[in-house]
């Protein structure tokens, strides 16, 4: 419970969240489901809604959807049917979207999010397919819209949550959580820009006040295209059903669920409509299409193939592999290159030197080159030798990213590398010695001052220290060089 002013409230979210499948060809037609492409190219006469065609379903978006809700510890419709939700609007030329309306494919999972720390439930109500309607583009030189239909009839998945959800925070955590899964699943690339995955959180408060519960009207957000505006647009209807609950008594009735839409610029969200009901949509099974039944031994195929899901492999490489939960993201949020550290692991990475070889410089070059790590021309085995180099003190940690930003110029060993750029750090102990033996006869004030006590003794015991690694050019191992220089000056 929170609290503001006299009232205690708790706050209520629900998810509905639209994914695009990255499927070849779009759901119900061979046309090709790209982004990006000329206007009202990928398009034919069933998208187009033509009279007398008729529509095939594509096996890959239903075996996605499988995936996804097999991940998502859903119960399989034995047997499921696509319906005919109809309206008209100029997005969409059939008059009707084909979807699934009383048998979904799936039903009743669960999807575990992280939240401060801790895995948290979210309940799954149920996971279905449908087709996307067309985009209206309302831009350019005259003031009209236009219309590209490439999008018209584009494999998407429908996912609907239990009100599970208690923050603006957590329905962040939620949306971030299954863009991932998504993503891990390979069922999507759930790129937020490009409208790949948008999200629809439906918002209500329990308020007590005076002993008494209330709840308030239900606010159904549409089509919120980032993770940043879902999470404002929560907190933003938090405080406006606040205040519209001390300033009207307004509580939820039968039916008064409204819709809004979210003002970017004004960091608010707008009333639509009063909310519809599901009548009004005249659904009724599809004449064109057979019933799917997915057969039990494709469900366990589809079941058997499912990937280690992000939100534990996040956990175990916290608790196997020392990562912190700030960093962890950077190396398993993509599947390949987590892939990738298992891979150098397995051959005969040190863990620690690996995972902070990752996390600075691999990252930042990756960022660099704005892809994930997985995809920098550097094969496991060679960033499993330089961060080995690392571990037995043949490079320090500075030369070793002098040394991966060659590997990433050149197709060579790190190894090969440091002998050839003569970078090998010195650990032989009497070339050490020799050096520090010379340092320590040409600086006697340093010395005595290093002999003496406080901070002129610091002061002096860095200066000959940097003496000795500047005569070494850098290469000598500075572990070997402190021990020697503190033995010699104890006996000095
Ligand atoms: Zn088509
Ligand atoms: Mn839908």
């Amino acid at each position: 419970m929170q609290s503001s002013g006299n009232l205690q409230y708790r706050v209520i979210v629900g998810m509905e969240i639209h994914i695009h499948l990255a499927t070849e060809s779009k759901m119900f037609c061979p046309c090709p489901n790209r982004f990006g492409d000329e206007p009202n190219s990928n398009v034919c006469p069933v998208c187009l809604g033509s009279p007398g065609v008729l529509p095939v379903m594509n096996r890959r978006a239903v075996e996605y959807a499988l995936r996804t809700a097999l991940a998502l510890k859903c119960e399989i419709a034995a047997f499921t049917k696509w319906d005919r939700k109809n309206y008209y609007y100029p997005d969409l030329p059939k008059n009707y979207q084909i979807s699934q309306y009383d048998l979904p494919l799936a039903q009743h999972g669960v999807m575990e999010i992280p939240v401060d720390g801790q895995l948290k439930t979210v309940r799954i109500r149920r996971l279905h397919l449908e087709e996307d309607a067309a985009k209206l583009l309302h831009e350019g030189l005259v003031a009209a819209s236009h219309v590209d239909l490439n999008r018209a009839g584009t494999p998407l998945m429908e996912i609907v949550t239990e009100p599970d959800l208690a923050s603006a925070d957590e329905a962040h955590a939620f949306g971030s959580e299954l863009r991932s899964l998504v993503r891990y699943l390979g069922v999507s690339e759930a790129n937020m820009q490009q409208g790949q995955m948008r999200l629809e959180p439906n918002v209500n408060l329990a308020i007590v006040r005076d002993g008494q519960e209330y709840r308030t009207p239900i606010a159904e957000v549409k089509n919120l295209g980032s993770l940043r505006a879902l999470q404002r647009a929560v907190e933003f209807e938090v405080q406006r059903q606040l205040d519209e609950f001390e300033r009207t008594g307004a509580t939820m009735q039968m039916g008064n669920k409204s819709t809004r839409g979210w003002d970017e610029g004004r960091g608010a969200t707008v009333l639509q409509r009063e909310k519809e009901e599901a009548h009004d949509y005249r659904y009724f099974p599809d004449p064109d299409l057979a019933p799917v039944t997915p057969e039990p031994v494709w469900i366990e195929q589809v079941r058997s193939e499912l990937p280690e899901l992000p939100v534990h492999r996040r956990r175990r490489f916290v608790e196997q592999f020392g990562f912190s939960e700030k960093d962890v993201g950077t190396v398993v949020d993509d599947r390949a290159t987590a892939d990738l550290f298992e891979r150098a692991l397995a051959a005969g990475a040190p863990v620690r030197n690996l995972a902070n070889q990752f996390i600075s410089f691999w990252a930042m070059h990756a960022n660099q080159r704005g892809v994930p790590i997985a995809e920098l021309p550097v094969p496991a085995e060679r960033m499993a030798t330089l961060a080995a180099m690392v571990e037995q003190g043949t490079v320090n940690a500075t030369t070793a990213a002098a040394i991966a930003e060659k590997m990433l110029a050149e197709d060579t060993d790190p190894q090969a590398i440091a002998e050839r750029e003569n970078l090998v750090q010195v650990s032989d102990s009497s070339e050490i010695e020799k050096l520090v033996d010379e340092v320590l006869a040409a600086n006697p004030q340093a010395v005595a001052d290093a002999s003496s006590e406080g901070k002129k003794q610091k002061k002096a015991f860095g200066f000959l220290t940097g003496q000795v690694m500047q005569k070494s050019r850098g290469q000598a191992n500075p572990k070997i060089v402190n021990e020697l220089l503190q033995k010699k000056l104890r006996s000095s």
